[in-house]
């Protein structure tokens, strides 16, 4: 099976600076997007460090003696020890962290790892799922039955984070297995796009536009809806050949 991967991001229209990161290592076979979290420049620093680790761990000739499940552990706990030590030194790096949602290919088989709300969804034409659970007080107070998805949308402080990379010294990813199928499309995204767009008007991109031209749709539309976060979009296409 063959696949393909494209990537875009854009700082958006309300911020200055863009504190998500990305990765593409199409020889490892890993797909990531981190968004940063923290004051001055910590936010750019915890993504950048959170995504360049994770090429280390995983670039390893050692990593493949390990189940991708204990390799992904084992990048996301020293990505988190990284930042995490690295925020102690440096003061005006307390308190930063990231999100992380990746998928790492091995024999056929995606494992999709996360913490944080960024996620991962599949297309299968004609439908999307999300795949990844965000780790966020408003995705956990849906969970407990406090709040439903109609009023989460007007509820402030909706992107706290309960989970990230970095802002304990340990953390401990999900992680999911799947089989991949030619047609399969995933899309890993920053919350600046499911902050911007729906699910469904995610579907319409899809169905409307073949893979290779859907990032710059994905920002146009974040941007349309009044681009107020950083936006970083991820798509890899399964195919035949
Ligand atoms: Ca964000």
């Amino acid at each position: 099976m063959r696949f393909q991967c494209w990537c875009l991001t854009d700082k958006g229209l309300k911020r200055s600076g863009n504190q998500d990161s990305f990765l593409i290592d199409e020889r490892i076979g890993i797909f990531v997007v981190a968004d940063g979290v923290g004051g001055h420049m910590g936010g750019e620093v915890a993504s950048a460090l959170a995504v360049e680790t994770v090429r280390e761990v995983l670039g390893h000739p050692k990593a493949l003696q390990f189940s991708p499940r204990e390799v992904l552990m084992q990048a996301y706990q020293e990505a988190s020890h990284r930042i995490f030590d690295r925020a102690a030194q440096e003061s005006k790096l307390n308190g930063m962290g990231t999100t992380m949602v990746m998928g790492y290919l091995r024999d056929s088989r995606l494992y999709i790892a996360n913490v944080g709300d960024s996620r991962c969804y599949l297309y299968r034409k004609p439908y999307v799922w999300q795949l990844t659970e965000d780790h966020s007080l408003i995705n956990e107070q849906i969970r407990l039955g406090f709040l439903t998805e109609e009023k989460a949308k007007a509820t402030i402080g909706k992107n706290v984070i309960t989970r990230s990379v970095g802002f304990e010294r340990d953390v401990y990813p999900d992680i999911i297995e799947r089989e991949v199928s030619p047609g399969d499309i995933f899309l890993m995204c920053s919350d600046g796009l499911t902050g911007m767009i729906t699910d469904q008007e995610m579907c319409q991109i899809f169905n409307d536009n073949s893979a290779d031209k859907t990032t710059p749709v994905f920002i146009q539309q974040a941007l349309a809806h009044g681009g107020d976060d950083n936006v970083t979009v991820l798509v890899l296409n399964f195919s035949e050949t």
